[in-house]
């Protein structure tokens, strides 16, 4: 064994955690960041002064230089700014550090190179940065050396958020309050806060970082735009839970460290499904913090790839034909006395507690399908979405057997008095059943799935953030809380009210459950007809963030205004066409290149032998038919490329945001998929030695 190391030793390392905030900070102050963390609020400027200093000791006794404000913007990706700790010297030249309280919970980045959909014009152009205490600070090692960063809310001047993370805190306080009113109800008196508790499953692809520079593709746009299928894909299934190979392994080895060192619990790692696939799980936390490690997680997945002379693609569909990579988003909700509200639990009071729970969580999604779906599009997921390998673009919930059939005795007699396979009958309460948890059914084609004591939204994609799936989640049961909250407190009768309002909602909201095949055509047509919206790609779903359902939803619990709605809906046709711009020119640079001067060289060279073989006496048919398919090809790809860089400027001067992403979406699209269908014909006719550019069994198999 090479160097050895203490998994209890390394992990949170390179956290400044609160064991070391409690070491290192006086007891008042320790006690006043405890508290801002639990109950919110501000730290006091002495306070930060404290905290900064001993944050700087401690970062720069591990060997960090300098610090930085990290923060989310709109586009996906983290942000960060460096600065040193260096300050001025003094007349005898020595330099003291210096890293003021000031410093630690407040920046100005200008916030005018990020996306703001708007906002910037109609606000200012300065924006800041705040701390969010709740989020610990860490040391990101990285070819910058060791940087101390300072997980921060990202917003405008005047207040409007211009990141992912600051409607994120604002939901999960909406779904705290309104989470407490239903608890209350059922006599705790204990709780002060309800969480919400995320554990995202990452999927990503590895590949050669030499085979990966030759693909222009793939270092523009991070996935294949060409490609013709490998002589084996994934058919076999001998590559999901297979025996990891020996440099993913050390890949994996090393991006663990990593990942342990920063506090982030990398807990199970394996090979998936498609070739060169692999995903990573940690354990579940505080959807905040869940969300920067996923940040993190995904950073690291990049950086380590590289030392290992490989390239991690994050990507939804890097390769056509074979699976694509999504992020299974798990999701509960915990009071801080330790319930979690999706847990069945053993008695009939925490049975009815969670049917209740249940019942809004089926009413929130039924009335925001649109929303959920929305709040996991990205432009890469539109590949994957419905394409019989990840779940439909149409919501719906799994709820397993046993669940379901307690919903359904529940909506036909208003009572449920049998449980399926040996639950206990009812004791106590006049209405509902005592029932045990199932969790052995796992419906993988299900977008959105019970599975025992959590929600599982399947439909996130690899490469996107989690945070506005866990914001949206947040808000609509918030919403949906709340309504039932403001009934049930006026309720005179509680147990009565309770019982009749879980039937109602159970019958109003039925058409979202669906425990079938997801995956099948037959679900299409009986979603259709049962009305459940089915959008089909991330723009058509963009404009769903501003119907007044979804407005007067966020503003409500002061989690979005309209005015942040518009400018990110605005953000999502840019980014769009940004995206798609990239991959069409992308693939013209390749075409005209590289290809199709391939395909020149080839056909020569088979024009000469047809001549050669001729002149020699000899039936050269083979060689000629050949010759001809060659070229018919070669003038599709010629006809092909000339339409797409048309469309292609056709695009770029169109004004108006939301008409370029659709311009893109239907006419750009159309010619890349024509342009890509000769090129791939002829990659399978094409000698090897000229074809240009590594193959998909290069790509997928060498690694
Ligand atoms: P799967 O069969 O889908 O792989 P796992 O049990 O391995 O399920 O869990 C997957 C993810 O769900 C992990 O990140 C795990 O920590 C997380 N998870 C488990 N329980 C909960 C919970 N109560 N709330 C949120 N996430 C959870
Ligand atoms: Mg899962």
């Amino acid at each position: 064994m090479s160097e050895v190391f203490n998994v209890e030793e390394i992990f949170g390392q390179n956290v400044f955690t609160l064991g070391k905030m409690k070491e290192r900070l006086p007891k008042n102050v320790y006690k006043e960041v405890v508290k801002v963390m639990d109950q919110g609020g501000e730290l006091s400027m002495e306070a930060a002064n404290v905290v900064a200093m001993a944050m700087k000791e401690w970062a720069v006794e591990n060997g960090a230089t300098h610090y930085t404000h990290w923060f989310q913007p709109l586009t996906g990706i983290t942000a960060e700014k460096h600065d040193s700790f260096v300050a001025h010297p003094d007349e005898m030249g020595k330099m003291l550090t210096e890293f003021s309280g000031k410093e630690l919970i407040k920046g100005e980045p200008d916030a005018s190179s990020f996306p703001s959909g708007g906002l910037r014009a109609t606000f200012e152009a300065r924006g800041y940065t705040a701390w969010d205490i709740t989020s610990p600070a860490f040391l990101k090692e990285s070819g910058c050396g060791v940087t101390l960063c300072i997980p921060t809310a990202f917003c405008s001047y005047t207040g409007e958020a211009l990141d992912k993370k600051t409607p994120l805190l604002r939901s999960m306080e909406a779904l705290s309050e309104q989470a407490l009113r239903i608890v209350r109800l059922f006599g705790n008196t204990e709780a002060t806060k309800v969480t919400a508790s995320v554990g995202p499953e990452q999927e990503y692809f590895l590949v050669d970082e030499k085979l990966y520079r030759q693909r222009t593709d793939l270092m523009f746009a991070g996935r294949t735009l060409f490609g013709a299928p490998a002589p084996k894909g994934q058919e076999m299934e001998d590559h999901y839970f297979g025996v990891i190979r020996e440099r993913v392994g050390a890949y994996m080895k090393d991006l663990n460290e990593e990942l342990w060192k920063l506090g982030v619990t990398a807990k199970t790692q394996h090979n998936e499904v498609a070739p060169a696939q692999h995903e990573l799980a940690p354990i579940y936390e505080t959807a905040n913090i869940a969300v920067d490690h996923n940040q993190l997680v995904m950073e690291a997945m990049k950086r380590v790839a590289v030392h290992h002379g490989m390239r991690c693609l994050l990507h939804e569909k890097p390769y056509a034909g074979v699976n694509g990579s999504g992020k299974h988003n798990n999701w509960s909700i915990t009071t801080d006395n330790g319930v979690n509200l999706l847990d069945p639990g053993d008695t009939p009071n925490e049975n009815i507690q969670f049917l209740l729970v249940l019942a809004c969580i089926l009413k929130a999604v039924d009335t925001h399908a649109d929303l959920l779906r929305q709040s996991a599009s990205d432009v890469g997921n539109d590949h994957r979405l419905g394409a019989n390998e990840a779940p439909p673009a149409i919501i719906s919930v799994f709820l397993g057997e046993q669940l379901e059939d307690v919903v359904r005795q529940l909506i036909e007699t208003g009572a449920a008095t049998s449980v399926k396979e040996g639950g206990k009958l009812l004791t106590g309460v006049k209405t509902l059943p005592d029932f045990q948890k199932d969790a052995t059914d796992r419906n993988r084609t299900s977008p959105f799935a019970f599975t025992g004591n959590k929600f599982e939204f399947r439909m996130v994609g690899s490469a996107d953030s989690i945070a506005s799936p866990n914001t949206t989640l947040n808000a609509i049961v918030a919403e949906a809380f709340c309504e039932a909250a403001d009934r049930l407190e006026k309720a005179d009768d509680l147990d009565l009210a309770v019982h009749d309002l879980i039937k109602e909602y159970l019958t109003e909201h039925q058409r979202i459950i669906f425990n079938g095949d997801g995956y099948s055509d037959d679900w299409l047509a009986e979603a259709e007809k049962r009305g459940l919206p089915n959008i089909k790609s991330m723009i058509e779903a963009a404009s769903t963030i501003t119907t007044d359902k979804a407005v007067k939803l966020f503003e409500r619990f002061g989690i979005f205004t309209k005015v942040e709605l518009e400018s990110r809906e605005e953000i999502i046709y840019e980014t769009y066409a940004k995206t798609i711009n990239i991959e069409a020119l992308a693939m013209i640079d390749m075409a005209g290149k590289q290809i199709i001067p391939a395909v020149v060289k080839y056909s020569k060279a088979l024009a000469d032998t047809v001549n050669a073989v001729k002149a020699a006496g000899a039936d050269a048919a083979v060689q000629a038919e050949l010759l001809k398919e060659v070229c018919e090809n070669l003038a599709a790809m010629q006809t092909a490329l000339a339409k797409l860089e048309k469309t292609e400027k056709e695009a770029s001067e169109i004004e108006d945001v939301k008409a370029q992403a659709f311009f893109y979406k239907d006419t750009v699209k159309a010619a890349m998929d024509e342009l890509r269908a000769p090129a791939d014909k002829l990659e399978m006719i094409v000698d090897k030695n000229i074809w240009p550019i590594p193959t998909y069994g290069e790509l997928m198999f060498e690694i």
